[in-house]
């Protein structure tokens, strides 16, 4: 039995090797409970060295319940951040309309948190990192299946064999591609962009409260860090692919630049001159990745890469550690037999993602609103919202249909 560094879990011996692409939310999560089930994982990440910070990401439901099974709380709690209150405000400042956190409280009891995504796949890392080969800076390049066995050829490393693959490589999985061909055909253009950055020494704090400023089609928010940093937080409407922006940092700043430089926030500029100097924008657009069948052969996909739910959704994490969970058990359960657990993962699973996709959809047209009068109508919503039996009422609505995982 292994046992691992900061966690006090047992793991047993390795039986089959399984290559997992991507070392983030749903690929360590997958890990984990792969060598607890007495697999044998191996990470392959293109980044290389892990990918830190990132943008800030609510976390709880069922991603909450198997942090929870991994013994993860307390640390998360640690690294994480309690946000309060939720306040958007007019270009002057002035606030507009506010809810206390003790709104989500009620609804989520203390199952609920807030972390850089970057914090939180660290922190599960940290719970395998000594029992688990992790492979940085490489990517596999093209996979060959057979009955038996799978080869796979990397764009660095020698090519190797192994009984599974995994693809927990995100939206853009190269394994996905390798497998079912170009990203676009599966991409759900939702009709936004976003983008995010972190910053040392943002003059303004408001301490547990995730402040917004939106105009039409538009939205900024920051949120307060420890060490005297801040996280931004962009997203602008766009009836189409901005397709030049891809990779090309300069373009994506200087669009960011022309959108908010319209009827700005008050505090724009000095927005603006931490933008010009981040040398880490996040910047993509918002979709989701829709695919006819989440596995071919030995190779199956995992999180973003199967199904990404998008940032609408608000639970994208959670929906990668939970995928990863009922993976890992369907596979333990099926022994050798992993065409019955692929099958068995998506049977089960699929038609709850569908569903939180279709619900993300829905919500994409009151995310930015388009108009001043829906940004007052969100104004109303959130006004009504915190008077308590209307912000229950709304909370379980929105909360509701929660995937029980498997014991
Ligand atoms: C701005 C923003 C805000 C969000 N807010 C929330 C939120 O509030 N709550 C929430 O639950 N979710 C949120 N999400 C969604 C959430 O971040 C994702 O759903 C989640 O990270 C998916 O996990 P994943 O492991 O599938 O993918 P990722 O976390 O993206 O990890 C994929 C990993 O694969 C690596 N990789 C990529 N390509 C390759 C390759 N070719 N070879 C090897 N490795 C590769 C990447 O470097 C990365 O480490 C948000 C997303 C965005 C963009």
């Amino acid at each position: 039995m292994y046992r691992g560094r900061n966690l006090n879990v047992e793991f047993s011996m390795s039986r089959q090797t399984i290559l997992i692409s991507g070392a983030g939310i749903a690929g360590t999560t997958l890990a984990y409970w792969l060598l607890k089930r007495g697999f044998e994982p191996v990470l392959i990440e293109r980044a290389p060295r892990f990918r830190e910070g990132g943008y800030i990401i609510d976390f709880w439901s069922v991603g909450f319940d198997v942090a929870e099974r991994m013994g993860l709380i307390p640390e998360l709690r640690k690294v994480g951040y309690f946000i309060d209150r939720v306040e958007f405000v007019a270009a002057d400042g002035g606030k507009r309309s506010a809810i206390g956190g003790n709104v989500l409280a009620r609804a989520l009891g203390e199952r609920f948190l807030s972390i850089l995504r970057g914090d939180l796949a660290h922190a599960i890392y940290r719970t395998i990192e000594d029992h688990v080969e992790t492979i940085f800076g490489d990517s596999i390049t093209a996979i060959h299946q057979d009955a038996r066995s799978v080869e796979v050829t990397f764009e660095r490393g020698q090519p190797r064999v192994f009984d599974l693959i995994v693809g927990a490589d995100g939206l853009r999985s190269a394994v996905r591609a390798a497998l079912f061909g170009a990203h676009r055909q599966f991409d759900r253009y939702l009709g936004y962009y976003a983008a995010s950055f972190v910053t040392p020494r943002y003059p303004r704090r408001d301490e547990h409260t995730y402040l917004s400023y939106a105009a039409p089609g538009r939205q900024i928010s920051r949120y307060a860090l420890r060490e005297d940093h801040s996280a931004f937080l962009f997203v602008f409407r766009s009836p189409h692919r901005i397709p030049e922006l891809a990779r090309d940092t300069a373009a994506q700043k200087q669009i960011l630049r022309q959108i908010f430089s319209r009827d700005p926030w008050i505090e724009w500029p000095e927005i603006q001159k931490r933008l010009d100097a981040c040398d880490d924008l996040y910047f993509d657009a918002v979709s989701q990745i829709v695919l006819p069948a989440w596995s071919q052969g030995r190779t199956v996909l995992l999180g973003d890469a199967a199904y990404c739910p998008s940032l609408l959704a608000g639970e994208g994490t959670a929906f990668a550690m939970a995928g990863a969970y009922i993976l890992a058990w369907e596979l333990d359960r099926a022994g050798a037999g992993h065409a019955g657990a692929f099958a068995a993962y998506e049977r089960s699973f699929r038609p709850f993602l569908e569903r939180k996709q279709k619900s993300a959809r829905a919500f994409a047209s009151s995310f930015a609103p388009k108009t001043s009068f829906g940004l007052w109508v969100r104004d109303q919503v959130l006004r009504l919202s915190a008077i308590p039996v209307m912000g229950d009422y709304l909370m379980r609505r929105f909360l509701a249909d929660r995937f029980v995982l498997p014991d």
